[in-house]
Order: C-alpha cells, then structure tokens, then sequence
C-alpha cells in the first residue's frame, strides 16, 4: 500500500544544497512527489513504499548536506496524488523573505576539483558549490538569488549555466557558481596602485610573503593583513607598523602542517574543519611559530584555509599570520580602496579581485571547553545571520548593543537576528559600520522595530542613538542582560541564581557594576551580593592603567603604599582617595584582576582590552590548592570584602612566593567565595540552579574551576553556548528584557 508524506523543514536549508539533496535522496528510494522552498524553510512531499518513507525521513537528517542545518521537520500522511516522478517545484515565498546562510568554508569535493589539472576549474581562486562558498557576505538583498547578489556582474558562461540548471549536479542553483571564463580573478597590486604583471598573482604573492613581506589579501567577510608567521623580522615589523605590541594574532595553516604547531584533540579537529572554520584557541607546541605571534601566551589562535585562494597560498607558505586588515579599533577593511588609504603605511602589497564583499565578517573565534562544546568569544563569519532563538515570541525589536564589542540584534517573533561582531564603538568607521548593518538587517528580515533596547551607561554612542531612534524606548541594566541573555540560550523558565564576573558596565545605584549575584527567573532580576564597592581614580581611563587601580586599591583598603609607580602619581592618587574626588565606584571582577596582575608586576599598563587579566591567568601554576582570605559582610545586599586578599598577596610577595603560586590562589579564591555565596543564596532562595556570564568567564581556569567546584556541589551550572559570555551577548539580552518591560 503506497502512502504520501507531506514534511515541512525549518533551519537553514536554502543556498546550502538542500534540495538537490532531497531530489537525488527521494530518487533513489524510487520516491515520487516534489520538494520546493517556502518563505518557513523546505517543503517536501513523497509518495511510495511506508517503509522508504520512513527511511527518507531518517536519511533526511543523518545524510543532509554539511552547511546546512535543521531545526525542526514535522510529518504528516496525506491523500496520495499518484504522480511519475518526483520534482523540484518553483519556489513559493511569501513575504519575498527567507534565511540568509551564512558563509561557508570551501568543501572537499571542490577542493579536489582545484587540485585536478583535468578540471575545468584546476587551480580556479573562486571555485564553490551548493555545499560552500561565500554568502551572506556577497547578498544585496533577500531573497538569496544571484542577481541579488555581488555576482551579479559575472555572467554564466554555457557550462557553468548548464551546471547551474542540473538537478543531479552538485552546482544546480549555486547562486556563487563561475569558472576561470566567466568568474571573478585576482590581481596583485604595489601598494602605490600598480599592477605586478604576473601570469600568476597568487603565487607571486606566496613567493612575495616568503621574502617576508606584509601583503594585505581579499578574502571572504574582508581584507587579512598576511606575513609569514616564522619569520620573526616580519612578524615584528608588522606589530612595529600597525602599533600592536602585544595582542595575538591568529595563524592559518593546513591540518597536516597545524599538527606540528598546536596540541589538539577530535573534538578541536572537527569545529576546525566545520563549515564555520572558525579559530580556535589551542595550546602551543614548540617554536616553530616566532614568539611574537603570541608573546608569553600558551596558546595559539589558529585555523584551516576556508576559501580556495587560501589553500593556494598555503600549498607554498606554511603557516601566515592572517589577521583583519584593519587600523586600530575600525572595522575590518572590505575594499582594495580602504587597503590603499588607510594600510599604505602597513602592507607593500595587495592580493584583490574584482568581486566586491558587500558584508564585512570577521573570523569567528571560540575555544574547545570539556562537557560544553565550543566556547564562542567572537560570534561572526560562518554564524552571521542565523537567528538565535529566543525563549518566547517577541514583537518586533531592536536592541542596540553595548559600547565594547557591540553586536545588535533585531528580534521579531521568535527569532534573534545578531548582527556579526561589529567592534568598539568608539569610531566614525565603526559607528557608520554599526548603522549600515541596523538598515541592512531591517531590510533583508522586514522587520520594523517599534521596540528599542539599550544600555544604562549615558556615555555609549549606542546608548545616545537610540535615545533618537522612534519607538518605544528601554534601557537595560549591562549585567541583567548578560544573564538573561545566558538563561534564555539555555532555555531556562525557573528561577536561578545569575554570577556576572565582568569588567563595566552601568549599574541601578550608577556605580560601575561587574561583580555581581543577581537572583531571579527571565522577567524579574534583583540584585543580591557583589563585590564590595572600590574607587577607580580618575574613572574609567584607569581601566588602561591598572597599575593606578592596584595604588588605589591597596591603599584604600590596608591604608598603605606600594611601589609601583612614580612618588608623584602615587601622592595623586592618596589624594584622590583622601578627598574622595574624581573617582568612580566600582564592584568589577575584571578591575579586581586588573589590580592584582598590576600588584604582581605582571601587567601594569595594558595595549587591548583585558590584557592584564589574561596574562594573570596565564600566570597561574595548575595543581595549586591553596588561596587567600576573604569576608562576607551582610549589608542591603552582602558584600565579598576584598581586603584580606590583597593582604595575602602582599605578604606572599614580601616572602618571595612565585607569582605562579600567587595567581593560582587567587584564582582559588574566588573560585571558593563564588561556591561559598551560591552555597548561601541557594539556603535562603531556595535556587538549585546557575548561570554564569560577563567577560571574566572567558578566563579557563576560572570558568572550568567555578563548573567544577558548582558541579560537585550539586548546582546546575548553565553558561553560554550561542553566544559569546563576553559583551557579544547583551544585545540579545536586551532584546528580551525589553520586550518585556514593555508589556
Ligand atoms: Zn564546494
Ligand atoms: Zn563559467
Ligand atoms: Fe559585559
């Protein structure tokens, strides 16, 4: 008895070769029926045997093509059509909108292709597939169709056409689809704006970078500022000219050559070579790297070559230093123009080609963590647009973001648009990038947002915009959002005890919150404990100076002076204190770390942000039990007394302890005051649950410590999984505590 199936696919299905997948995978289960995009996703119907109806649909999930991701398929029989064969029908869409995918690492299959001196594309810069290519960084407009896209300008030679119109061909309907006769192609420039005339740029330009020169090459979401990272001339020459002393960059090598550099496990090797091809953070090996890759850092940002123009490159240069082509905190370079006027002082060359990137992305960026997955620090190439889900249906939204590593996001109904990592807005380039993007998303989702959600802190610029925007307009405290924004990834509906270990943001009382125990569910967060409240003379400048936090701390606290800085500023800022002028109040987590790297002599002046607390935790020894001691005072809220802790580290230092003993206990403690509070919140409130956010739990030790110890105690320890626990998460937060609000 034949039966019909009727299955409705949501999730990312489209531009990923989904449906010649669903048209070759019916065929061969001698299905008949048709399958055809909607504006929700795929539709399918099949009509056949029960028994391959019931494998199509196990199949249709096991076997779906890599880039493509499903969320939900529902099934239901319906009456039979009896028709001969099965099809694939014109589209359907609605609202003339459907989701964008985002860019996707080059596949295998092309890979091979590139590398057969018999095809038709051997050694071809831009050869792609329905399986890969770029995307969302080549599309003008919804929905996703080559005439909507960068590639509009090239036209089909009749193979690539025929390809393209080839249900059983691996290229039917990619919209990026193009040969050497018809695509795009690269040129090598002087960065004067000559042409170098050479029959092959792309070699040249390896040939070039063995010399070691600083070439700045087009990739997918922008421009990479490329060395060669063993030559440690050119790696310090490049750190010298683009003023960046310290702050790592990210290698790119081929998984054969990776191996030698980096320690990694199954887990690592996988997100590596998904089609996200992010870089992940492993632990370095030996020196074949020059140090000033990553100086006093063990670990390594690292990645595989994600477009075919990198695996060009790296068949003859091993490993390259590829970082976003950018001047300081800008955003990453998309135009050989851009490269012309702001790197002509950095790079002597540039690799780029007459395809435009219409959409910066910049590399995504996470690191492996045990029992969790990969940890995301920078939420942007290969993920950029894909909705997050949001914990209930909201109305249309827009939320602006913080002023540090800003993303925004725009919600309607269930779905959480976050736009790519934006950056520090605290720049024309940037602030420009960030409005740019807002239309551009408003646009390809249709959405208007009546609602707008931003950030306390009166001086962000993303604060003051949309204080201008129409709509009804909610501003969210900083560290609410972060553990909302963790509880709703993780779907949590109770009520939970929330930990944000940050380092700023505004706080209900106007000081500058940051270490903080809020208890509540996702529509009512109350503030309960945090870190006692210390002076940051001079504001939030001495962020850059954490030596000045330690001075004022430590005399703050045990009313002494430490050596540290010059007899003059440290009389400055006694005064400050004794005259309580020109400070602000802070209870940040990240200025504590702040102090005691600056106390140590590990960092007293930072170059990027975080740099002092990272380096603390690089310091810490593993293995080591011991820790400091610390008081609870029961005021409105409880308060966490630091003083006895900077007390044991001073007297650790006056008796010489390793400064890899002395991180590691303080690591300790606050590993044990966080398990001590929890311990004593949940006996009063009653909450077996957790969440941890803020930019402090990128800090491993830290994190891996606070799940452990949490774990072991019976909590349920929730964190980040979507998003990054750093400020890429709050405009998602944001989203939902408005909505809220504004009912
Ligand atoms: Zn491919
Ligand atoms: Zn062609
Ligand atoms: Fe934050």
């Amino acid at each position: 008895m034949p039966k019909r199936k009727r299955l409705r696919v949501k999730g990312i299905v489209q531009g990923v070769g989904f449906r010649p997948f669903v048209f070759r995978l019916a065929h061969n289960l001698n299905l008949k029926g048709f399958v055809r995009n909607t504006s929700a996703g795929v539709d399918i119907e099949i009509e056949g045997t029960e028994s391959n109806i019931k494998k199509f649909s196990q199949l249709l999930i096991a076997k779906k093509p890599p880039p493509a991701r499903i969320d939900a398929v529902s099934e239901t029989y319906i009456p039979l059509k009896k028709e001969k064969k099965f099809i694939i029908k014109a589209s359907r869409i609605s609202r003339g909108f459907t989701q964008i995918s985002p860019d996707i690492a080059t596949c295998k299959d092309c890979i091979q292709e590139m590398n057969d001196p018999r095809d038709r594309r051997y050694r071809f810069p831009f050869i792609n597939c329905t399986n890969c290519g770029p995307r969302y960084s080549i599309i003008l407009n919804t929905p996703y169709d080559r005439k909507k896209t960068t590639m509009q300008k090239f036209r089909m030679c009749p193979d690539c056409a025929r390809e393209f119109a080839d249900v059983t061909d691996r290229r039917f309907h990619a919209q990026p689809d193009c040969c050497p006769v018809c695509g795009p192609h690269f040129t090598l420039y002087g960065i004067n704006q000559k042409i170098i005339a050479v029959e092959d740029p792309v070699s040249e330009t390896a040939r070039l970078l063995r010399k070691g020169k600083i070439i700045a090459i087009k990739g997918i979401g922008g421009f990479h500022i490329v060395c060669d990272a063993t030559n440690c001339t050119a790696v310090k020459k490049l750190r010298r000219l683009k003023g960046r002393p310290t702050k790592p960059f990210a290698i790119m090598a081929r998984s054969g050559d990776l191996k030698k550099i980096v320690f990694l496990n199954n887990k690592e090797r996988e997100f590596l070579n998904s089609p996200i091809a992010p870089i992940i953070l492993l632990r370095k090996k030996n020196r074949i790297i020059c140090e000033a890759v990553a100086p006093n850092n063990p670990y390594l940002g690292v990645m595989l070559p994600y477009t075919p123009v990198h695996h060009l490159l790296l068949e003859k240069i091993p490993y390259l230093i590829m970082t976003s082509a950018n001047i300081q905190d800008e955003p990453i370079i998309k135009t050989e123009n851009g490269v012309v006027t702001k790197l002509k002082d950095i790079v002597s060359f540039y690799l780029g080609h007459n395809r435009s990137i219409e959409n910066r992305a910049d590399d995504s960026i996470g690191f492996h963590l045990p029992g969790y997955g990969f940890s995301i620090i920078r939420r942007s190439r290969g993920y950029a647009p894909i909705p997050v889900e949001l914990p209930f249906s909201v109305r249309p939204t827009l939320a602006v973001g913080p002023y540090l590593k800003n993303t925004f996001t725009l919600a309607n109904k269930k779905d959480a648009y976050i736009s790519p990592h934006i950056g520090d807005l605290d720049n024309l380039e940037t602030l420009n990038f960030f409005k740019e993007m807002i239309k551009k998303y408003k646009r390809w989702f249709k959405i208007k947002p009546g609602i707008i959600g931003y950030d306390l802190h009166p001086d962000y610029l993303s604060t003051k915009i949309a204080r201008q925007m129409p709509g009804k307009r909610i501003g969210v405290q900083h560290h609410i959002a972060h553990i909302v924004s963790c509880m709703a990834e993780n779907k949590i509906n109770d009520a939970v005890i929330g930990i944000a270990y940050d380092g700023t943001g505004f706080g209900l009382d106007k000081k500058i919150w940051g270490g903080e125990f809020f208890i509540g569910d996702i529509k009512n967060q109350r503030r309960v404990a945090h870190l006692e409240y210390l002076p940051l003379p001079g504001g939030e400048t001495s962020i850059r100076k954490p030596y000045r936090i330690a001075i004022a701390y430590v005399y703050k606290l045990l009313n002494k002076t430490i050596k540290i800085s010059n007899h003059t500023e440290t009389e400055i800022i006694k005064k400050m204190i004794d005259n309580d002028r020109n400070l602000v109040y802070t209870s940040s987590m990240g200025r504590l770390f702040d102090c005691v790297s600056a106390l140590l002599g590990i960092t007293k002046e930072i170059t990027y942000e975080a740099e002092a607390a990272i380096n603390l935790e690089y310091t810490a020894r593993k293995g080591i039990r011991a820790h400091y001691e610390y008081e609870f005072k029961d005021r409105d809220e409880i308060t966490i007394d630091i003083a006895k802790i900077l007390e044991g580290i001073i007297k650790d230092l006056e008796n010489n302890v390793d400064k890899e003993i002395i991180s590691a206990k303080f690591h300790n403690t606050v590993v044990k005051f966080t398990l001590e509070m929890v311990k004593k919140l949940s006996r009063i409130y009653y909450m077996k649950k957790v969440c941890l956010s803020g930019g402090v739990f990128q800090n491993r030790y830290l994190l891996k410590q606070i799940i452990k110890t949490l774990g072991n105690q019976g909590f349920d320890v929730y964190i980040h999984r979507k998003l990054p626990t750093n400020d890429g998460c709050i405009s998602y937060g944001q989203a939902i505590i408005a909505n809220i609000k504004a009912e």
